[in-house]
């Protein structure tokens, strides 16, 4: 999703364009919600020892409609899958979506044989940005994956990129 959604302008001010692409990089409002464990993560990473702020990233809001990113943090239960919905619908556009962990990239630890309640993946309903991959996810991961974010929004990356060793 992103801002691609938006219909580009018949004019077009690169510079300008730039600019607006870097301040909303640097300034990401994640909505505040979580859905399971991987969201204890995520709280981990805004507090002091990860401090999210240091990327722009740790001003959570309380409301769709002051938020940006959507960090979908946990198991998607069916039942709550629609409220998920309108969430995102409720943010304006530009908007971004996270899956943080296994739950939200494909279900996770609950794909069994006959399961009925789980849905398998946010990708399923949602236009899912970036995603982040553990069981659950260290808070240095979804740092990086803020990082991936910022880069598909400025197509460039601000900090280097740590190689596994
Ligand atoms: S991926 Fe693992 S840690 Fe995250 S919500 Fe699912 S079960 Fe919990």
């Amino acid at each position: 999703m992103g801002t691609e959604s938006i219909q580009s302008p018949i004019v077009q001010f690169v510079a300008l364009d730039k600019l607006i692409a870097m301040g909303r990089a640097n300034s990401l409002w994640p909505l505040t919600f979580g859905l399971a464990c991987c969201a204890i993560e995520m709280m981990a990473t805004g507090c002091a020892r990860f401090d999210l702020d240091r990327f722009g990233a740790g001003v959570f809001r309380p409301a769709p409609k002051q938020s940006d990113v959507m960090i979908v943090a946990g198991t998607i239960s069916k039942k709550m899958a629609p409220a998920i919905q309108t969430l995102y619908e409720q943010m304006p556009h530009p908007k971004w979506v996270i899956a943080l962990g296994n739950c939200a990239i494909s279900g996770g630890p609950f794909v069994f044989e006959g399961q009925y309640g789980i849905v398998e993946g946010a990708d399923k309903f949602l236009p899912v940005d970036v995603f982040i991959p553990g069981c659950p996810p260290r808070p240095e991961a979804l740092i990086e994956g803020i990082l991936e974010l910022e880069e598909k929004i400025t197509g460039s990356r601000r900090w280097p990129r740590v190689e596994a060793g």
